[in-house]
């Protein structure tokens, strides 16, 4: 079996084998030090004049930064190194020698970097990003897997929209159109009536027009939706998946979070019950700080700022103008201008991580409220029927992974979170 330099610690005073790629080489006269990574970490290869064959010490020279090679050697205790062991070298098998790597040390701009994002994922800081995004979507598996939810996959091929028309993507389908999925929210609530909890999770795909950092036009979203399920309970599930994620991250991420020179106590300090405000509270927010907002409108980055700033915890914002929110979100029977919809917002200015709420569960309500908004009726037919066999009061939402890995790893630019992004401007690599 191949040995990995994060398993070293286990190999203490054995002769081991390591691939992997050069990362740095320094000299001093008859000592050289090829810093070597193989993704699981990096590892001080000394190479000392008198233990290896010339031909071996002489790679010095000749060793590109990025070059594929095999090092043999015998690992030894180091506390002043990274996993705390070191190489001593034997012997170095030279697989292909790098041509000059395009991405050295010094500063590039993001526009080249992301031209290259097939080379600048092998970089640290790329790196830890993406093992974060690894640990938040098991945490995230692991939390509804842990408590009883089922794992249902909703289509990418759709026949309607659920998020509005002007954010689809549209493609033929044989005679007719199809559209990029921009949810999963209407299967997921069909597969809750069939077995009570369940989570989606896939990609998700939004013709964003608008060039923020926080939107792009493919990303990955968590839906859970829970059966008998009221709003109340749907913040429960929310805050208590987002604490167990961060929670999980604290665990696994350590060196990743250093990496990126994560303020590790703001991230500490992320335990429940987050706070829950009304919309009207949170306009309230905005007002006492002079800025100007339309009553009725959706938040903008800037608000979302503001509101957040006023917590140390991710806020939930509950019951919304029914105007400004979707078709299917139930009205609060106290008062029927307000949708039972609830947005968290993450600290530090990292803006909405999830979106969601009660859903209409009664069938005449819900067929006028489909007309009302100029929807095609017939193919919401199947969606209807939920409400006509054995509809129940429930609740969901969807949590965007990106943003929260964003959040959580402090990247201030969502395009960093996933390997490959992909954006009005970017289609490549
Ligand atoms: P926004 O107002 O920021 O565009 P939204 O209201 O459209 O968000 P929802 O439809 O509620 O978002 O989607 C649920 C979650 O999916 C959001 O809270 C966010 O985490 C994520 N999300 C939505 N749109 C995008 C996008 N274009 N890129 C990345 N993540 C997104
Ligand atoms: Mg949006």
């Amino acid at each position: 079996m191949k040995i990995r330099i994060s398993e070293l610690t286990n190999y203490l005073d054995e002769n081991v084998k390591i691939s992997g790629w050069v990362y740095n080489i320094r000299s001093i006269g008859k000592i050289w030090f090829l810093i070597l990574r193989d993704g699981s970490g990096y590892l001080q290869c000394v190479t000392v004049k008198n233990d290896v064959d010339d031909e071996v010490f002489k790679l010095e020279e000749t060793l590109t930064q990025e070059s594929s090679v095999s090092v043999f050697g015998k690992v030894r205790k180091e506390p002043r190194s990274v996993g705390g062991v070191e190489l001593s070298v034997s012997k170095i098998i030279v697989h292909q020698l790098s041509n000059e790597y395009p991405i050295s040390k010094k500063d590039h701009g993001t526009d080249f970097l992301m031209t290259n994002r097939h080379l600048w994922l092998r970089s640290k800081k790329q790196n830890a990003i993406l093992k974060i995004r690894h640990q938040v979507i098991k945490a995230t598996r692991d939390f509804y897997d842990n408590n009883g939810f089922i794992l249902v996959d909703s289509p990418i091929l759709t026949a309607n929209s659920v998020e509005g028309t002007s954010t689809l993507f549209e493609l033929d389908y044989f005679d007719r159109s199809a559209y990029l999925t921009q949810s999963g929210q209407l299967y997921g609530e069909s597969s809750a009536m069939a077995f009570g909890n369940i989570y989606v999770f896939g990609p998700t795909f939004r013709a964003e027009k608008s060039k923020t950092r926080r939107h792009l036009t493919e990303f990955w979203m968590v839906e859970p939706e829970m059966a008998f399920c009221d709003l109340e309970q749907n913040m429960d599930w929310a805050e208590k998946h987002v604490e167990y994620v961060v929670k999980h991250c604290l665990e696994h991420c350590r060196n990743e979070l250093e990496t990126l020179e994560r303020d590790i106590k703001k991230l500490e300090s992320i335990t429940l019950p987050f706070p829950r405000i009304t919309y009207d509270d949170a306009v309230e927010i905005l007002k006492n700080n002079n800025v100007d907002f339309k009553y009725g409108s959706d938040f903008g980055a800037t608000d979302e700022t503001m509101i957040s700033n006023q917590y140390q915890k991710p806020v939930m914002v509950h019951r919304w103008p029914a105007e400004s929110k979707a078709f299917y979100m139930k009205r609060d029977p106290k008062n029927l201008n307000l949708a039972l919809g609830v947005d968290m917002i993450a600290p530090e200015g990292y803006g909405e991580i999830v979106g969601g709420g009660q859903r209409e569960d009664n069938f005449e309500v819900l067929i006028n409220r489909i007309k009302e908004h100029n929807l095609p009726i017939e193919h919401f037919k199947w969606y209807l029927d939920l409400r006509k066999f054995g509809s129940v009061p429930h609740s969901g939402f969807g949590l965007g992974i990106e943003r929260t890995v964003a959040w959580i790893s402090g990247t201030k630019h969502i395009r960093e979170t996933i390997p490959y992004p992909r954006t009005m401007y970017r289609l490549e690599p």
